[in-house]
């Protein structure tokens, strides 16, 4: 049976949803308006003012926030709130190579951790649970999102933060940990670290566990339920909106709830900026509907994504986003051919290699160069040996199958590509540093 943790907004009917959307959106525009000049030069600029916001789809009126106008605006330019009143500062990862500072007040904090609770609960968390805490605590917003949310259900909150794998397994069958919550790269160190130690499934008693913060796919999350005998969610956010929680999934495991009561989405063409038509990818673009200290409005995230508006099977009424195919800034541009990391990720998953690898992009002599570097998985490895520049080319191709360009493979020995206890770097441009 479905669990909520705010059973009202989360199951509230649309048309009641959407008006209350309408009222904090104008209330929103009016505080941004009045409390950061910044948002409210561009309004001017725009010709916009608060009054003309009637109806939702009068959002597009208003002007965009992208990653630049967060570096110009840095530290206090998109401010909404004394800091004074301001209780945290969390700050980006930097995957794309650029900080961010958020700032929270008491109330933006509550809000942030409800958020992650409903993805608790609709994992099945109850205050029963001992849920561990593996992302990085600190400026990163995994780990203090996914604190304050198993707090708010009651579970027993194991912080443990990211690292020292050996003390994470040995607290995980110690302490009974129910739950689990990091990066899906880091959930699949923690399963080749437990079948080298010979620790089994049997030997914990983790249900489920919550994966985020980076890209991964269905085959991974299958390679993770059946290592680790759980059931796997995945949970999308970022720190200029909040932070993990933005959106979840729920048993359906079929697409991410949005918090649509507190974040409205949008999806817009990412080249004209215009809104695409229901159902259709695009750039996902959030409005905070009652966040103080850091109201954006219309932000640009660069991920791509689809918007389901079906209604799902655990009651939800809120929208479902689908993973983000990839970043728009994340895409490269291999021999004028756009590539997503992701997409070669799935031609290995699908091929039977693990998500070890790693793409190196370089330019030499004019010309762009691909290299994939995989991992052979440990079963696979001394038996196939010989075979290497057969299964080399095999992959080669289907990569070429997929992208359209060739790519060179290499198949490495098992655990050679370096590990992250975060984020994996799934990606090394050499171009850029030319
Ligand atoms: P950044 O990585 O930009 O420095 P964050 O740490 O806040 O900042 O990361 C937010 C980004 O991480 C999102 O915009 C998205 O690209 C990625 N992300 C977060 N959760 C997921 C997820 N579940 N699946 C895929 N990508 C995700
Ligand atoms: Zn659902």
């Amino acid at each position: 049976m479905a669990n909520y943790y705010q059973k009202e907004l989360e199951t509230m009917p649309r048309q009641e949803l959407e008006e209350m959307q309408l009222q904090k959106l104008k209330q929103q525009v009016r505080h941004v308006y009045q409390n950061v000049p910044y948002y409210r030069a561009k309004m001017e600029e725009k010709g916009v003012s608060p009054d003309d916001i009637q109806s939702l789809s009068d959002i597009a009126k208003l002007p965009f926030l992208t990653k630049n106008d967060l570096r110009e605006a840095y530290p206090y330019g998109l401010l909404g709130a004394p800091l004074s009143q301001c209780v945290r500062i969390q700050s980006t990862s930097g995957t794309t190579g650029k900080r961010v500072v958020a700032f929270y007040t008491q109330h933006d904090i509550d809000l942030w951790e409800d958020c992650c609770a409903r993805a608790l609960v609709a994992a099945g968390c109850t205050s029963e649970d001992v849920v561990q805490v593996c992302y990085g605590y600190g400026l990163f917003t995994g780990g203090a999102g996914m604190h304050g949310g198993a707090h708010r259900v009651g579970a027993l909150t194991l912080p443990m933060s990211s690292g020292n794998t050996e003390r994470q397994l040995q607290f995980m069958q110690d302490l009974s940990s129910t739950m689990i919550c990091c990066t899906p790269s880091y959930a699949e160190y923690l399963i080749e670290s437990m079948k080298e130690q010979g620790i089994t499934p049997q030997d914990t008693t983790l249900k489920a566990g919550i994966f985020g913060a980076e890209p991964w796919t269905e085959e991974m999350r299958h390679e993770i339920e059946e290592s680790l005998h759980i059931n796997a969610y995945d949970i999308y956010g970022l720190t200029e909106i909040s932070g993990p929680g933005v959106a979840f999934e729920c048993q359906a495991k079929s697409g991410m709830h949005i918090c649509e009561d507190h974040f409205l989405v949008e999806v817009i063409d990412p080249d004209t900026g215009e809104v695409k038509p229901k159902g259709e990818p695009g750039e996902i673009v959030f409005t905070c509907l009652d966040k103080e200290a850091f109201p954006l409005l219309r932000y640009r995230t660069r991920d791509i994504a689809v918007i389901k508006y079906e209604p799902c099977s655990c009651g939800r009424t809120h929208v479902r986003m689908s993973k983000p195919m990839g970043r728009s800034d994340d895409m490269l541009i291999i021999r004028g051919v756009n590539v997503f990391p992701s997409q070669i990720e799935a031609v290995l998953l699908t091929e039977g290699y693990c998500a070890n690898y790693q793409i190196v992009v370089d330019r030499v002599n004019h010309t762009d160069t691909l290299d994939v570097y995989v991992e052979l998985p440990p079963e696979r490895f001394s038996d196939t040996i010989k075979n290497l520049s057969a299964l080399e080319n095999a992959l080669a191709s289907a990569i070429r199958t997929m992208l359209g360009i060739g790519a060179k493979v290499h198949l490495v020995a098992p655990k050679t590509i370096a590990r992250s206890e975060g984020k994996a770097v799934r990606v090394i441009d050499k171009r850029k540093l030319h």
